[in-house]
């Protein structure tokens, strides 16, 4: 089995699959360090610069959801269509019935971006005298990281129920999908406007909670 997934998954399908945002170069910001500029080469197979990371399709859906190589080889197989048997790949689409164990790796991975993200702009956008306002991102970290996590609590859960309930509340009102393109949105002007970002905010947008 394992196998079949590395000839027909290469690991840089399996990350774009998961909502990592590779270049044309095939570069990646690294999901196992700290990293804002893509340091992370996947291909075949994956290696970053940055950290040392490094191995094949399965050790790295392992590694970015936190599961063993036996879950991300089983998830690999059916998000890729892949038969046990055979090495062909039926469909590279999620199945319109999507069992619910992959449906939960895409919340929690979307979750935990989202908390990635919101962490960040808590550190970076905090006032730094008291006199000082507030900005938007610093306001939206403050108010969602802790029903965030939460969240990501109720999808880590022993208890199915509790997981599914999550699930749905992700589901309702294409939620999930909206949350992803937006975590996307951010992390791409983030790494574009790096170093100017901030300023740039401040004339144009000005600030809020004043
Ligand atoms: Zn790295």
């Amino acid at each position: 089995m394992y196998e079949s997934i590395k000839a027909a998954v290469t690991a840089r399908q399996a990350a774009e699959s998961f909502g990592l945002m590779v270049n044309r170069s095939g570069m990646a910001a690294c999901p196992f360090h700290e990293d804002h500029t893509p340091s992370l080469k996947l291909d075949q197979r994956y290696y970053c610069f940055g950290c040392g990371a490094t191995g094949d399709v399965i050790d790295f859906t392992a590694r970015l959801l936190g599961i063993s190589n036996h879950d991300a080889a089983q998830i690999l197989a059916e998000r890729f269509g892949i038969q046990p048997e055979s090495q062909t790949v039926l469909t590279s689409k999620i199945k319109p019935a999507v069992p619910l164990r992959v449906t939960e790796q895409r919340c929690l991975f979307a979750l935990v971006q989202y908390e990635k993200l919101l962490r960040f702009w808590k550190k970076h956008y905090a006032p730094r005298t008291p006199e000082e306002s507030f900005y938007d991102r610093f306001v939206e970290g403050c108010r969602r990281e802790s029903f965030i996590a939460d969240l990501i609590d109720e999808m880590m859960d022993a208890d199915p129920w509790r997981r599914k309930q999550a699930v749905k509340l992700l589901l309702r009102d294409n939620q999930l999908n909206r949350l992803q393109d937006y975590v996307q949105k951010q992390e791409e002007e983030l790494k574009m406007n790096k170093n100017i970002h901030i300023t740039t905010e401040v004339m144009e947008h000005g600030r809020c909670c004043t």
